[in-house]
């Protein structure tokens, strides 16, 4: 191929991608909705792989299992089907309600969301903290709110009160035809056409307006009623969809339906092909990359480990963010300086994995290795530069680890380390030499590290309390670096380094973490830090 072909074909691949995540609080139908947005991209073997993912979720153990099984849970890492020549990956967030850091970092891979609303319950716990995360990065947000074949809070009032709890602006682009039991389908505000529930294709019925005099005899003339004042009111006091004010992640359009009845979802799939973003430039420490550029880039947001007991490997999951990869290809992993050979780059199909022929930016690809790859990694075909913003979050829970058996200590710190490199857990080693310290976000993340290190490493541990309740990165806004020394030497037994060496502040009240803050204006204790 010449350049100019070359260049013209990851033009074009990218701008036919949407790569997005859903988020959703527990139950609101995340799982229902990705089995039916795959089943409308023919990706039909995955809904099976899904459901079993949906139905097992419902109890800790349950859970625990199938993330011991790593065949499925990654089946459902990523999922690609196409749809009218548009390419979707969807990014699968693990839908827990114990908080992980790799439902942050996903967020991080994509371009867009869907967030889906429970109709009768409107904005969640977990909704709004997923909303908040995809807010640090104006990811724009479409938002699906579901169920409408049950009893559902006024439209009104849920577009109000996206609006207020969120802050963000609010259009809804469908419209709900009758409730409950008397729903009959939305009406199409931009598009001005009617959709059955019942009707086997999402075509609609084309109607002049809201006040077309056919929709009650469509609709009945009750509901035709309801609809023609709900619109006047909608146009007179909502806000209209503005693809400049979505695309900034100011403005979601709010589309009803119903993922279990197969309603809606046709109508938000082609919303996301029409007004989600392709892949965008994305911000490096030397520039901003171009997804259209020549030259393939790309980052590490997320390894696991041990994902199929056949192949005892590790996959990097790796975003492109630019060129175009092809099988065979040597990449740069611009933190060590080494080059990565990708020789069977993989797409994640159900339960299979496919080796990709070749991947554009926008895709998700796995790379197998032996622990070379880490979060948060810059691949490139050479050039030197880091992208920004794949987050470590200080852990909200501190332990020591304790070991059945003290001759393991050797394999103890071997899983330590891998279930580091893939996130599943963070290391600290204090300087004083006294035993290293496991830090997670969440609770459960202690009951999956424990499970992990039994199945896996066969090292059965416990873990006992410290004195410590929160950390901090330290860092100099000013580059002293001998100031975080003399941090380090004042406070030894409360200093750790953690997998990459940087130094942490360990803390055994938030008090004293104040207190610090105070006495050392010259340092910063943060609690998150970007990979590089
Ligand atoms: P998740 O926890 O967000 O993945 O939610 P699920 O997809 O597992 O759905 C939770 C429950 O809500 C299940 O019992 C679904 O069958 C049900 N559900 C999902 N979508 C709908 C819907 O549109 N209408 C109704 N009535 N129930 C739904």
């Amino acid at each position: 191929m010449s350049d100019t072909l070359a260049l013209e074909a990851v033009a074009r691949e990218a701008a036919r991608r949407r790569t997005f995540a859903i988020i959703a609080h527990p139950d609101a139908g995340k799982t229902t909705l990705t089995e039916k947005l795959l089943l409308k991209g023919g990706a039909i073997q995955l809904a099976g792989a899904v459901r079993a993912k949906g139905n097992a979720r419902r109890t800790r153990s349950d859970w625990m299992k199938i993330e011991q099984d790593r065949g499925i849970s990654v089946a459902t890492s990523v999922m690609t089907f196409e749809r009218g020549g548009v390419i979707f990956n969807l990014l699968d967030t693990p839908g827990h309600e114990d908080f992980s850091e790799d439902t942050y970092r996903t967020l991080t891979a994509v371009d867009a969301a869907v967030m889906v609303l429970d109709a009768a319950k409107g904005i969640e716990s977990q909704t709004r903290k997923l909303f908040e995360v995809c807010r640090l990065r104006d990811i724009p947000i479409v938002t699906f709110v579901n169920k409408m074949d049950r009893e559902a809070r006024d439209p009104f009032e849920l577009i109000d009160e996206i609006e207020q709890t969120l802050a963000l602006d609010a259009a809804p682009v469908a419209w709900p035809i009758g409730r409950a039991s008397t729903f009959w389908g939305t009406y199409d505000i931009l598009a001005k056409r009617l959709m059955p529930v019942d009707a086997t294709e999402e075509e609609g019925i084309a109607v002049s307006g809201a006040d077309d005099p056919r929709i009650a005899e469509l609709v009945g003339e009750e509901r035709a009623t309801q609809l023609s004042e709900d619109i006047l009111l909608a146009e007179a006091g909502l806000k209209s969809f503005d693809l400049a004010a979505f695309r900034e992640g100011t403005l979601t359009p709010v589309y009803f339906g119903s993922a279990l009845r197969d309603f809606g979802v046709g109508h938000l799939l082609d919303g996301m092909s029409r007004y989600a973003p392709p892949p965008g430039a994305r911000a490096s420490d030397a520039r901003a990359v171009e997804p259209e550029e020549g030259k393939l880039t790309g980052f590490v947001f997320k390894v696991q480990a041990n994902m199929d007991p056949n192949h005892r490997d590790r996959v990097a999951f790796v975003r492109l963010c630019s060129g175009r990869l092809t099988k065979g290809m040597r990449l740069r992993q611009v933190r060590t300086g080494k080059q990565v050979p990708v020789n069977a780059p993989l797409f994640f199909f159900a339960k299979e994995r496919q080796v990709a022929e070749e991947a554009w930016p926008g895709d998700v690809v796995g790379i197998a290795n032996h622990g070379t790859l880490r979060i948060g990694d810059t691949l490139t075909e050479g050039e030197d530069i880091n992208f920004r913003g794949v987050p470590s979050f200080a852990p909200e829970i501190l332990r020591h680890v304790r070991l059945e058996d003290p001759m393991l200590a050797k394999k103890l710190r071997t899983a330590l380390d891998q279930l580091a490199e893939e996130g599943v857990v963070q290391i600290f080693r204090p300087l004083d030499g006294s035993a290293p310290i496991v830090g997670v976000v969440g609770e459960l993340q202690l009951d999956v590290l424990a499970s992990r290190l039994k199945v896996e490493y066969t090292v059965p541990a416990g873990f006992d309390a410290t004195r410590w309740s929160t950390m901090r990165w330290i860092s100099s806004p000013s580059g002293d670096r001998a100031a975080i020394n003399r941090w380090a030497d004042r406070n030894r037994s409360d200093t750790a380094e953690d997998h990459d060496g940087e130094y942490v502040a360990l803390f055994g009240s938030d008090w004293r973490r104040k207190r610090a803050e105070e006495e050392y204006p010259e340092l910063r204790f943060d609690a998150v830090r970007e990979q590089s």
